[in-house]
């Protein structure tokens, strides 16, 4: 068994995902890169971890995919006996307005970022239940927290990560598991890069730190709350968003 903790991050070969991978690394956690289509982006993550002294390993799994995800995780605690904090971050839009959006947009938005999320913890919290002890966090938004326009499939399935969020909090926490969401703002990555400059100003000006954040400052609150200091603190939801939502 591996002593570092180990830490498996979904969609953590770009953007949100790859700071997060970092920022555990950091912490001395091994962290396994989950990925899904950049294989090379993955291996780059790593990479970059073990340049700065740390340990990881790329991982392809779609989390839409229940069997696939059991298949992974299952490797994992074949390879390194344990699985500490799991962060589920692998996450689609495929926005359009209601009256327009096809069932095919909204399931598979739905099946990425809700059901990959239910499949991963479901997978993990076996092992997490048996060690007494796990850290869950899910990558929600404040989409899910306020809704938007445009957004219905990417809203719902933000919304529900919180719901699922609680619920699995309540029926870990006598294992001393936490399981907390995250709720992002707009933050620069390639997710919002396909945004127009008109759609990038008037999301600005509803934010009244008035600019977009980074990826670093989702990570920094991610590994808070996968941290030993954050024992006590389950279900909660945390706005990363320049007050966009407060
Ligand atoms: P990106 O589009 O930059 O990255 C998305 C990541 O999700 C990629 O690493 C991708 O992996 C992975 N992914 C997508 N589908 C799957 C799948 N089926 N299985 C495994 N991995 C998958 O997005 P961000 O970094 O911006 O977003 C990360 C998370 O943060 C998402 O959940 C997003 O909804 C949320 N968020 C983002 C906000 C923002 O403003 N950027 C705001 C609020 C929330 P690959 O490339 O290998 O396919």
């Amino acid at each position: 068994m591996l002593e570092q903790k180990v830490a498996l991050v979904t969609g953590a070969g770009r953007g949100i995902g790859r700071s997060i991978a970092l920022r555990l690394a950091a912490e001395n956690m091994f962290v396994v890169v989950n990925y899904f289509g950049s294989a090379s982006r993955a291996e780059e993550t790593v990479k970059e971890i073990e340049r700065t002294g740390g340990s990881a390993k790329a991982m392809r799994c779609d989390v839409s995919d229940f069997a696939a995800c059991g298949e992974m995780i299952q490797e994992i605690v074949k390879e390194f006996g344990r699985l500490d904090v799991l962060v589920n971050n692998a996450g689609i839009t495929k926005d359009g307005l209601l009256m327009k959006m096809s069932e095919e947009d909204f399931d598979k938005v739905l099946d990425t970022n809700l059901k990959g999320a239910f499949h991963c913890i479901r997978h993990s919290a076996r092992q997490m239940l048996k060690q007494k002890k796990g850290r869950i966090v899910n990558i929600s938004s404040v989409s899910g927290v306020m809704g938007n326009a445009g957004q219905a499939n990417y809203s719902a399935s933000k919304a529900g990560l919180i719901g699922l969020t609680k619920s699995a909090a309540r029926e870990l926490a006598s294992r001393k598991i936490t399981v907390n969401a995250v709720a992002p703002g707009f933050i620069d990555t390639e997710m919002t890069e396909v945004l127009s400059d008109a759609v990038k100003a008037a999301a600005a000006s509803q934010i009244p730190f008035g600019e977009f954040g980074k990826p670093e400052d989702v990570a920094e609150a991610v590994a808070f709350l996968a941290s030993e200091q954050a024992k006590y603190i389950t279900g909660q939801v945390i706005c990363v968003d320049g007050g966009m939502a407060m």
